[in-house]
């Protein structure tokens, strides 16, 4: 048995700690540009490994499990479930936000003279964001189908924002496996199954480096937030301080909540079991702020750990890391509300319920990138006619929600594998790995 510092979840806490720490001590000691010069490249090279192998991970491993399917109709069973789970639990996650916004009124607490303050110095930010809206909305709903399907592969690779471009390629490639003798397929086939181990054991070196890439990220984000001026950034969180709770209660009760409900009706599984199984893919989500960066490792441990076999965790979880956010659309529910509630202006049902089909069309169009669900958070101020600039209020403290919100988008997907592969007769058996 591992000493319990020793194991990676563990030293993936103390670096968060330890940059927590190092994050303040820099902003008080004068020491933000050594910390963005020389801590935070560590951060940005860990991130960049991780999305470096996304692409052929996704493509390796899917190849690999839609050739494996003699029957294609299971493919198109399991698509189907896996986008209406991930619909449902993304309408209950805006639900229990809107619930928790309604009863905390977060507000409704903020001083007159604090909302002034934040519009002058963030409303110059939220100009540009505007503009990126404005260019999505012009479009045909169905550029969204337009958009999955690539014009050219290596255009397709080039970019993880592409995953759902990947994700169609991979499935091409693995029905035309299918369909042609076995011995022509072989070769191929072996092809994409050693690129697949190859790169599984690339996480594994990756994630060694962890606790270091994990400590540098967070010593950058502290240090962003705090700049050289350690106080302002404590007046900014105390004025916000209701608006930050609301958020992380509403995705705590999500968790609790719709996960519980889902594994009771989908598996037998239990919630404790399976935060012990992917642990370190929720704290990878919760520094990377990006589920995308964090797909191989919760690939890796939805697979090792939770015992969900690959055909399905090679389609659901890649899809998920782009169109499934739980927590971002919560978040986005809460946002809403409350710049409307700092504004003055009381939403009524009707505005409500525009914000639980805005929500979901913004979470799902929103990237798994840091910083996007607070992008697209403008469709949903627009659907409601709440003024946008009112995202000046919430922009200081957004990286440190996108953190919790991301740890959360990340369990959905994972949770979402375990159902589907239970009801598809997929699932096996936990295994909880000493290393982790
Ligand atoms: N950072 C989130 C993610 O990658 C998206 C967001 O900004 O809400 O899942």
């Amino acid at each position: 048995m591992k000493k319990w510092y020793r194991k990676l979840h563990w030293q993936i806490i103390i670096g968060l700690i330890l940059g927590l720490f190092w994050g303040l001590f820099a902003s008080m000691a004068g020491l933000t540009d050594f910390t963005t010069g020389y801590i935070r490249p560590v951060g940005t090279i860990f991130i960049d490994l991780l999305k470096l192998i996304a692409v052929p991970l996704v493509l390796a491993s899917l190849v690999v499990g839609v050739a494996s399917l003699n029957d294609m109709t299971r493919l198109s069973k399991m698509g189907g479930k896996t986008i209406a789970i991930y619909m449902v639990t993304t309408t209950f996650a805006i639900t229990i936000g809107l619930t928790v916004v309604n009863v905390m009124q977060p507000g409704g607490t903020l001083p007159v003279e604090t909302r002034t303050a934040l519009m002058e110095s963030y409303g110059e930010t939220v100009d540009g964001r505007e503009d990126t809206v404005e260019a999505l909305q012009e479009r045909s709903p169905l550029e969204f189908f337009v958009d999955i399907v690539p014009e050219n592969f290596i255009e397709a690779a080039s970019d993880n924002a592409n995953m759902l471009q990947i994700v169609f390629i991979a499935i091409l490639l693995g029905i035309g496996l299918v369909k042609i003798p076995a011995q022509k397929g072989e070769p191929l086939i072996h092809l994409f199954e050693s690129l697949n181990d190859v790169i599984i054991k690339i996480v594994d070196l990756i994630m060694k480096t962890a606790p270091y890439g994990v400590f540098a990220l967070m010593a950058a984000v502290i240090v962003d937030l705090t700049g050289d001026d350690l106080g302002q950034a404590l007046i900014l969180l105390r004025a916000l301080g209701w608006y930050c709770l609301a958020v992380l209660i509403g995705l705590l009760l999500h968790v609790l909540i719709v996960y519980s409900s889902l594994f009771k009706i989908f598996s037998k599984m239990k919630l404790r079991d399976f935060f012990k199984a992917i642990r370190p893919a929720i704290l990878l989500g919760f520094s990377t702020s990006s589920s995308l960066a964090t797909l191989p490792v919760t690939m890796e441990k939805v697979e090792k750990n939770l015992g969900v076999n690959e055909e399905v965790s090679s389609f659901v979880l890649p899809v998920g890391a782009t169109i499934n956010m739980d927590g971002t659309s919560l978040y986005q529910a809460i946002a809403a509300v409350f710049i409307a509630q700092a504004l003055g202006m009381d939403l009524t049902i009707a505005q409500q319920l525009t914000i639980v089909l805005t929500a979901t069309a913004a979470s799902i169009g929103a990237a798994g990138v840091p910083g996007a669900g607070i992008i697209m958070l403008v469709i949903v101020l627009q659907a409601v006619q709440v003024p946008i600039e009112g995202i000046a209020l919430i922009l200081g403290v957004d990286r440190i929600l996108d953190m919790a919100r991301t740890a959360v988008n990340v369990t959905g997907d994972a949770a979402v594998s375990v159902a589907v592969a239970h009801t598809e007769g997929l699932l096996g058996d936990l295994h909880f790995d000493d290393e982790d």
